[in-house]
């Protein structure tokens, strides 16, 4: 079967025995199916549904690459951005009363997110997400450093008044983690979808 318009030089279709075509990547699998960007053919697993039509994997990550197009250097400003945006935050927002933290911890991951999304000039980036949450548990982590102190001399008091310490520091913990659940899902909603 002669092919029209494709370059003898780029191998990008593999023709199995007796014309048959067959998938690229798996040559024991036939099929008929052909990527719509570059041409070659791939059997369903290697198929990927875009809202282009089906495409093979390394199509679908050239043009990933293209979308994420972030530096090492817009990841070192997200970690940074982050970190610093949390230490306040995640210090003042665990001290306002349970709905406070419910109503305001996903929007405060999300202003952090935007932050970084606009330090980063705009720039995507496939790990942003993951970046940005580390930065917001670190910089969360320092701002506890007080509680932390508070919890340990609370739970010796507790020793002392023959408490349990899983129960006096968990009533201590229980709001700046769920702060921090809330507002790492808001960075990572704001990151990871739609931008
Ligand atoms: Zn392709
Ligand atoms: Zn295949």
């Amino acid at each position: 079967m002669p092919e029209v318009g494709f370059h003898p030089a780029e191998p990008v279709t593999a023709e199995g025995p007796d014309s048959r075509t067959v998938c690229a990547v798996h040559p024991n699998i036939e099929t008929s199916l052909r990527c719509n960007k570059c041409g070659r053919y791939m059997c369903s697993k290697c198929a990927v549904r875009t809202p282009v039509g089906y495409r093979c994997r390394e199509c679908v990550h050239q043009q990933q690459d293209v979308f994420f197009s972030a530096t090492q250097r817009d990841y070192v400003t997200a970690a940074a951005v982050s970190f610093v945006l949390s230490v306040p935050i995640s210090y003042i927002l665990p001290k306002i009363f349970l709905l406070g933290i419910i109503l305001f911890s996903i929007p405060a991951g999300g202003l952090i997110g935007e932050a970084v999304f606009r330090a980063m000039g705009r720039r995507r980036g496939r790990y942003t997400w993951a970046i940005v949450a580390g930065g917001i548990i670190a910089g969360a982590v320092v701002a506890s450093i007080p509680i932390i102190q508070f919890s340990l001399a609370v739970i010796d008091r507790a020793n002392a008044l023959d408490m349990s310490p899983a129960t006096v520091l968990g009533g201590q913990l229980l709001m700046p983690v769920l702060y921090l659940v809330l507002c790492v899902g808001g960075a990572i909603a704001r990151l990871r979808y739609g931008k």
